[in-house]
């Protein structure tokens, strides 16, 4: 029988949120030991640093809450012990001041990961926080937690505690979702791992393809109905690439598009590629006789062309871009058809996930005190935008400090 390893607490998953419970942890003067699967931490975290770190965002309270959909009421203890404004002071805190984009979008000054989460790690070791990197979690049985590790699978035992699992998209970062079936085999319930944030495939013409993936289409409102029969609509920037579309409009809506696509698929959404030009003023000069001009030429001098030209005639047939009615009410409600989302493995985030029924108020497990759930594991999603990272980071908080209350209560209660 090999021997079992025994440590006070445990966090396993060494991303924002296992980090983040770190830092309370050792803030407190514990020592905890972070394990993770892969040979160094927080590897989603610096891939997020390469588009811009975004940390957070400036906008009001109740707006920022309310970007967690249905999970807002179970999140909000978190949100409020690290809002927003708490992010921004943690990484100045570690010698990174932060500003607010045009889009009130918070990030550090050089928009980098790297040497944020250097210093930060540097600064949890300093303080006590002990890492075991290549160690993945296979097995859970009774208080024998197992792990794979280079030297073969080692029996660990804990006090507490805390699992930041991740969710499953881009698993070669390290969060494969593999914990779904360790957990399922407690008893706990787990909604099925869906993508979130994720592009959508739409049959575009080879020509276009071939000239507009990675092309912006800027300045676009993108409309639909919702699966409540809501309309939904957005002024934004989406981004067509080789399969479709993504970015952050696309992003904004990708819950409810998901939604709709589970009941009804393929789904098609509307753009507005002149949101601040009204319909009957477009008719108007359209219908200018254009003499001599070709209809490229035309159209240029109108601010159609590009990939707006292009997008319009991807829908319009050759003989109808000449009726200026037509054009301009097909310019105005652009039929845009999603075929599908794209494999969760390619999302920015996970929905889906464990569910909040089997957890306190605190974030512990109800079956298995002392065992806490955090991060993008648990069945909740929201929008790019900082949301992600200030939502996992606020869990690690709120349950690092719950966790501190149960050693407290347990310490008092052996005298
Ligand atoms: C390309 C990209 C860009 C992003 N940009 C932003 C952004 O700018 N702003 C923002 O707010 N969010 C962004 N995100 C999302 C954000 O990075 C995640 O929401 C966040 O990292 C989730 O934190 P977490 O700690 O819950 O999980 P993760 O960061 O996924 O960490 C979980 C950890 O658990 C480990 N693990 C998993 N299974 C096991 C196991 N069995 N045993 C041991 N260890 C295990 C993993 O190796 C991993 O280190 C981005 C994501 C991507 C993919």
């Amino acid at each position: 029988m090999p021997e079992t390893l025994s440590h006070k607490i445990a966090i396993i998953g060494a991303g924002p949120a296992g980090l983040m419970a770190a830092q309370i942890l050792s803030n407190a003067g514990y020592s905890p030991t972070v394990f993770d699967a892969m040979p160094s931490a927080a590897r989603k975290f610096l891939r997020a640093g390469r588009g811009g770190l975004n940390l957070t965002h400036a906008e009001d309270s109740p707006l920022f809450s309310s970007r967690y959909f249905e999970a807002e009421n179970f999140l909000q203890p978190a949100l409020d012990t690290f809002s927003p404004n708490d992010m921004q002071l943690w990484a100045q805190d570690l010698g990174f001041e932060t500003f607010v984009g045009s889009s009130g979008k918070v990030y550090p000054l050089d928009k980098k990961a790297g040497p944020l989460l250097r210093t930060w790690i540097h600064k949890l070791k300093a303080n006590g926080t002990q890492f075991k990197m290549k160690h993945r979690l296979v097995a859970w049985s009774k208080d024998i937690w197992q792990f794979q590790t280079p030297d073969g699978l080692i029996d660990y035992s804990f006090d507490t505690v805390i699992l930041a699992l991740g969710g499953a998209s881009w698993p070669s970062l390290g969060s494969t979702g593999a914990w779904t079936s360790l957990l399922k085999d407690k008893g706990l319930n787990i909604s099925p791992l869906k993508p979130a944030n994720m592009g959508f495939n739409v049959t575009f013409s080879e020509i276009f393809k071939e000239k507009f993936s990675g092309t912006p289409l800027k300045n676009v409102e993108l409309s639909f109905t919702d699966i409540k029969g809501n309309l939904q609509s957005k002024l934004g920037e989406l981004l067509v690439s080789t399969y479709g579309v993504e970015g952050s409009l696309i992003y904004t809506h990708s819950k409810f598009l998901r939604e709709q696509m589970e009941q009804k698929s393929p789904f098609t959404v509307y753009l507005d590629l002149f949101p601040h030009r009204s319909q009957s003023k477009l008719q108007q000069q359209l219908s200018v006789s254009r003499g001599k001009q070709s209809l490229s030429a035309f159209w240029k001098r109108l601010g159609l062309d590009g990939i707006k030209a292009s997008l319009l005639r991807e829908v319009l047939a050759k003989e109808l871009l000449s009726e200026p009615e037509l054009v301009a009410k097909t310019l105005k409600k652009l039929p845009l058809t999603l075929e599908s989302y794209r494999p969760i493995g390619e999302a920015i985030s996970t929905a889906g996930g464990l569910a909040f029924d089997n957890l306190d108020q605190g974030l512990m497990l109800k079956d298995f005190p002392g065992v806490y759930c955090i991060g993008e594991m648990l069945d909740w999603e929201t929008p790019t935008g900082g949301y992600l990272l200030t939502g996992v980071m606020a869990q690690g908080k709120q349950a690092a400090e719950g966790l501190l209350k149960l050693l407290q209560t347990r310490n008092s209660a052996n005298g």
